[in-house]
């Protein structure tokens, strides 16, 4: 007898279906593809308990002529490649034509659909790869698919599944992040009944931005753009001020295809250097553009993962940019760094002072001062060709292009490469005087020190705060007046499920009609005069992480909140003993260098910096 047999279809089917369908939320995403592949404008999709009783996803795409329809569901059969050629140079996300045969081996399917020159609609039924029925129906021009019993045969998948939370959450993340690919696209998704998120897909990313995470996010984005020989970039990239804590934000989209990557994503990370305090990621969302022959998604079935030909040449350009643009919008202002500079011409430069702004919602005063020699800058012009090309709101948009390419050298020369962070202060700073109301002056044997004082009260305050909310009291206040507070109907249905989060964190509400809660009690910890905003702030964290996100998180946000709040702003005149305390107190704090957003709190001049500026030292 033979040994060697060819596998029926049903069973090779099951078994890529171990390979593509994972989970709910695969399934949607593969559909997805699909659909943004069909041309469509809009995309509704609903989901019911997690993904498992129902996907269904309706899409005006170009739909099939019934052979089509049925040749879908048939193991490898795919209208997007023709020949072998074809698989170095792919445009559309779907290739590999086992999607849909996989979904059908291990659910029960129903799709229905129609081309823009038909009248009717093909219909089949599917169940567990065997075709039950056909027929024609009236539906509108487009596809439509109704998943129900998925895993229903195959029962050792099913016991792989997390909690219901768990599967939603993951079907949400993948709609947002083919949402963010797709900004042209109206997605709309319905879980159990609820609108849960809906983009218009008029083609601007921000907006789409704005429709996932809401306005304060929105709001703290910078934009990103930039071309390089091979690649070219655009998107936005999230002020270091707004930071969650994982990774799951950062959205990298490759020629239109989300995908996971975790040089290019690492390579984003280092682009933030130290703006990001530790295990705080920013959002990004980020497109790539590059000729499909530079990029394999053939690596995965899930085609989640790529691989890049110039991988190492992109990663570095990428972190370039991010680097840039965010030096550019001026978060970080540093001294220029003089070992690159020719001293026989800058002799007669007069030192000029530029005015760059910081984030318009900074506590601190608006404007800091960058020391920069113009013909220097200028002499660099000369020799190097543009870079990056970028367009900026806010305040910091430059007058012109040729100073949109100077200020982007200038940054870029400064190179602040956040050395203070692992070099010591040395021994205690001691206060010379206070600078505008902002900054205290200070020395040591290193050198001269310019220390932002908010910056430096809310580090000593943030790491106090965390420290107190790591062993939270369990005594409690009862509020007299109970607060209220009102939200969407589908973020109550998150805040619903939080509940148990809440009363560990001392918080005692209870539901107040659809929309609204009601907080009774609230922990002892909560700065008197504070507790609305801090309730609100902490809503919105449980909001955003839509029911994923930790308890050391919150506390850890919390202790944020309190900090800033708690803490001195500029323009407040301190006397010389207030300085010295300051500066000691920051002296044994876990990391002196930066705030909890991430910003410097100190700048340093060495004494060799000093002496080169006034020429003792060559
Ligand atoms: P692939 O996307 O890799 O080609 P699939 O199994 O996902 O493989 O889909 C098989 C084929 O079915 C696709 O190539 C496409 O021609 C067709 N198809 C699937 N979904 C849709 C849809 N929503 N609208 C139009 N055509 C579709
Ligand atoms: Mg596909």
């Amino acid at each position: 007898m033979r040994k060697v047999q060819v596998m029926p279809d049903s069973l090779a089917n099951k078994i890529a279906a171990g390979e593509v369908v994972e989970r709910p939320a695969s399934v949607v995403k593969e559909l997805l593809e699909n659909s943004i592949d069909a041309g469509s404008k809009r995309i509704d999709v609903e989901i019911e308990e997690g993904g498992l009783s129902l996907i269904y996803v309706h899409d005006d795409g170009e739909g099939m002529e019934a052979s089509d329809l049925k040749a879908a569901f048939l193991r490898h059969a795919t209208s997007k490649m023709l020949n072998e050629r074809d698989l170095f140079r792919i445009r559309t996300l779907g290739f590999r034509g086992e999607a849909l045969p996989s979904i059908a081996a291990v659910s029960k399917v129903e799709a229905a659909s129609r081309r823009k020159d038909d009248l009717l609609a093909h219909t089949l039924t599917i169940e567990g790869s065997k075709i039950l029925s056909e027929a024609q129906t009236s539906h509108p021009i487009g596809t439509s698919i109704w998943i129900r019993g998925l895993f229903f045969n195959t029962p050792a998948r099913l016991k792989y599944l997390k909690s219901m939370q768990t599967e939603n959450n993951q079907i949400q993340d993948i709609v947002n992040r083919l949402a963010l690919a797709h900004p042209e696209i109206s997605f709309k998704l319905i879980n159990d009944g609820r609108e849960v998120l809906k983009t218009a897909g008029a083609g601007d990313l921000l907006a789409t931005i704005h429709a996932i995470y809401g306005l304060d996010v929105a709001k703290k984005m910078i934009p990103i753009t930039g071309n390089h020989l091979d690649f070219e970039i655009n998107g936005f990239i999230g002020k270091p001020e707004i930071t969650r804590g994982s990774r799951s934000y950062i959205t990298l989209l490759v020629n239109g295809r989300f995908v996971r990557s975790f040089i290019l994503q690492k390579a984003i990370l280092d682009g933030y250097h130290t703006l990001l305090p530790i295990n705080r990621y920013p959002f990004v969302a980020l497109q790539l553009t590059m000729d499909p022959s530079l990029v394999d998604v053939n690596v995965h079935p899930s085609k989640l993962e790529v691989r890049f030909s110039k991988e190492e040449e992109l990663a570095k350009w990428l972190k370039e940019a991010v680097n840039q643009t965010l030096l550019y919008s001026s978060l970080i202002p540093t001294p220029i760094k003089q070992e690159k500079r020719d001293y026989s011409q800058s002799f007669q430069n007069k030192l000029n002072f530029s005015y760059s702004t910081m984030p318009a919602d900074d506590p601190r005063v608006s404007e800091q001062v960058i020391i920069k020699e113009q013909s220097y800058v200028e002499d660099s012009f000369e020799n190097t060709k543009a870079f990056f090309t970028r367009e900026i709101y806010e305040k910091t948009e430059p007058v012109n292009e040729r100073e949109a390419v100077l200020q982007s050298f200038d940054a870029k020369d400064q190179n602040y490469d956040g050395s203070l962070d692992t070099r010591q202060i040395g021994s205690t700073l001691e206060p010379l005087a206070q600078l505008h109301g902002t900054y205290i002056l200070a020395q040591n044997e290193e050198g001269l020190y310019l220390v932002d004082q908010h910056a430096a009260q809310e580090r000593i305050n943030y790491e106090r705060f965390r420290k107190i909310l790591s062993t939270p009291s369990k005594s409690g206040q009862i509020l007299a007046l109970p607060y209220t507070y009102e939200i969407t109907a589908s973020e109550a249905v998150i805040i619903h499920s939080s509940q148990v989060v809440f009363a560990q964190l001392g918080i005692i509400q209870e539901p107040f009609g659809d929309r609204s809660f009601l907080v009774r009690e609230i922990p002892d910890w909560f700065l008197p005069g504070k507790e609305e905003e801090q309730i609100e702030e902490i809503v919105q964290l449980i909001i955003q992480g839509r029911g994923d996100f930790s308890l050391a998180d919150i506390r850890d946000r919390s202790a944020q909140l309190m900090a800033c709040k708690a803490s001195i702003k500029a323009n407040q005149y301190i006397t010389r003993a207030e300085m010295e305390s300051l500066l000691l107190q920051l002296s044994n704090t876990e990391n002196p260098f930066t705030c909890p957003h991430g910003r410097p709190i100190m700048i340093h001049f060495s004494l060799y910096e000093i002496e080169k500026l006034f020429k003792r030292v060559m």
